[in-house]
């Protein structure tokens, strides 16, 4: 990847845009010449160094000509490729008009969070993989760039100061209690307010946003943008209670019967990590990966003069996965001011789950990659620290029931990797204590919450979605699992 200065950027695409407009009516053929805007970022070996977002957005010039790539195509299969349904060839359209508004008028029609989505949506596996533009020109990379747009109106509009309030219907006594404050639970709050009812959410933790807030760093999805959203919630009239642990503080049933809640929804994420089982786990110096990321996202262990949250100091450190949370995981270490990081993952990096854009900007800032290679034991020096690991190399056999070629390891082929911290980044599994805590509350086998179409769970009046439901899953998902929801809680509260 490339990074281009902004400023020649920025020319490059005021250049472009007046040879467009004085071009007149523009053919598809014409469209598809159109160069795609790379995306301005902040030097490879400066972000090393701090915590500010990576990829910096489009300029209003950049914007245009890139939307003016689409097509505007008539059957628009992108639309279908996203989980909601955003209606992209109008948004994107109005874009190309410089009608921002309009842009980001459409969009919110179905989204409820844009910033957050253009930023970190898998977009390159949802709507951006249908796209005809990428089809055209052989090579999905080269697609319009949906969630640079979707974000760059959402940015706008944030800029301007210009964010409406939505209307709020008149009260109509019902009360609902929100469990847990991720996208999820944010979109059935906002869903379920706007249709007249008292809302309150309950956060485990003492600060809202979920794992847009403790997951996903700073330097991919600012924490402003998270707190703005929290901040509209609060205006429309939420109320949030932090330090709220239900299951614990108060049960499901005791919201219900003893509090006068109507409803439930239930939206308390996937946040127990998994491990790997081998010997050496319990050393000092090995983190899962939450406890990592929530240290210096939520706690700002990173902030060292101002904040008081300690952080475990590394030269080098081992990050076990393949998926976005190991990315940040790693580049999160590289900024806390580790020599090396390694990543070390079983398969090759065709089967890695992370999004493309984080391998690339993980690589360009220094993080090494080990393909094929797992560990078998983490060894500790005489005070019980983390002193090496043990690996063995694999090699790709058949797919498995995942249609991913199964890594068999290879005999023999144990090696040493001399590290002092380890974070496991292996998948998360759902949080246990609610479906502990809730009698007759339905669950499968792998503890997620079971739910009909409409996100009802086998409990009278209670709802649930994101990745309670889904097992680990995306920002997008589970918006449009709590938006059903919502819908679901509405026409009930309203019989
Ligand atoms: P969550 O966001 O997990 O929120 C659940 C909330 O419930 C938490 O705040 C928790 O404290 C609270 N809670 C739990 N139990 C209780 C209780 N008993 N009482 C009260 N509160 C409780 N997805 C993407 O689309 N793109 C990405 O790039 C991406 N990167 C990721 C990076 C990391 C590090 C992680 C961990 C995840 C990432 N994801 C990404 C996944 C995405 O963040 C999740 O799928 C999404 O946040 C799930 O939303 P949710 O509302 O279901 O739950
Ligand atoms: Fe694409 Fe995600 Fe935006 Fe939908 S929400 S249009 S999938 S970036
Ligand atoms: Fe535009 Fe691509 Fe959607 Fe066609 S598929 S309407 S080119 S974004």
């Amino acid at each position: 990847m490339s990074h281009t200065p902004l400023v020649q950027l920025e020319a490059a695409a005021k250049a472009q845009l007046e040879q467009i407009l004085a071009k007149g009516p523009l053919k598809p053929k014409d469209r598809t010449a159109i160069p795609q805007q790379e995306m301005p970022s902040q030097d490879a070996l400066d972000r090393r160094g701090n915590m500010h977002q990576v990829a910096l957005g489009y300029t209003p010039e950049q914007a245009r000509v890139e939307a003016m790539r689409c097509l505007q195509c008539k059957n628009a299969p992108c639309i279908a490729g996203c989980p909601v349904n955003i209606d992209i060839p109008r948004f994107i359209a109005r874009i190309a008009e410089g009608d921002y508004r309009g842009g980001i008028d459409v969009i919110k029609e179905t989204s409820v969070l844009p910033a957050v989505c253009g930023r970190v949506c898998p977009q390159e596996t949802q709507c951006q993989a249908v796209c005809t533009v990428g089809k055209v020109l052989k090579d999905v990379d080269l697609s319009v760039s949906i969630g640079r747009l979707e974000r760059f109106v959402a940015d706008w509009e944030r800029e301007q100061g210009a964010s409406e309030l939505p209307e709020i219907l008149a009260s109509t006594g019902k009360k609902v209690a929100v469990i847990g404050s991720g996208p999820a639970s944010i979109t059935v709050a906002a869903d379920v307010r706007r249709a007249g009812h008292e809302v309150t959410v309950f956060e485990a933790f003492h600060k809202p946003g979920g794992v847009l807030l403790y997951g996903i760093p700073e330097f991919r999805l600012p924490k402003q943008i998270v707190q703005q959203e929290i901040d509209t919630l609060r205006a429309m009239g939420v109320e949030i209670r932090t330090n709220f642990v239900v299951g614990r503080t108060r049960k499901i049933h005791d919201l219900m019967q003893k509090d006068g809640y109507d409803a439930v929804f239930i939206g308390t994420g996937a946040g127990l990590p998994r491990f790997m089982n081998m010997e050496g786990e319990n050393l000092v110096g090995v983190f899962s990966a939450n406890e990592y990321l929530t240290r210096s996202n939520l706690m700002r262990a990173y902030d060292l003069d101002r904040a008081d949250t300690p952080i475990y100091s590394s030269r080098k450190v081992a990050v076990l996965g393949g998926g976005n949370v190991a990315m940040d995981a790693a580049r999160t270490a590289l900024r806390l001011g580790a020599e090396e990081v390694h990543l070390v993952y079983r398969r090759s990096r065709t089967e890695m789950p992370a999004r493309v854009e984080e391998v690339q900007h993980a690589e360009e800032e220094g993080v090494m990659f080990h393909f094929l290679t797992n560990p078998v034991q983490i060894l500790g020096d005489e005070d019980a620290r983390v002193a090496s690991m043990e690996c063995l190399r694999y090699e790709l056999g058949e797919p498995d029931a995942s249609g991913r070629r199964r890594p068999i390891p290879i005999e023999g082929s144990n090696f040493k990797m001399d590290v002092d911290t380890v974070i496991v980044a292996i998948g998360n599994n759902s949080n246990p204590l609610i479906g502990q805590t809730t009698p007759g509350l339905e669950l499968n086998k792998r503890g997620n919450i079971v739910v009909d179409e409409s996100g009802k769970t086998s409990l009278e009046g209670v709802y649930a979605g994101g990745d309670i439901v889904l097992g680990a899953a995306t920002v997008i998902l589970a918006m449009g699992e709590g938006r059903k929801a919502a819908a679901a809680m509405n026409e009930y509260l309203s019989r």
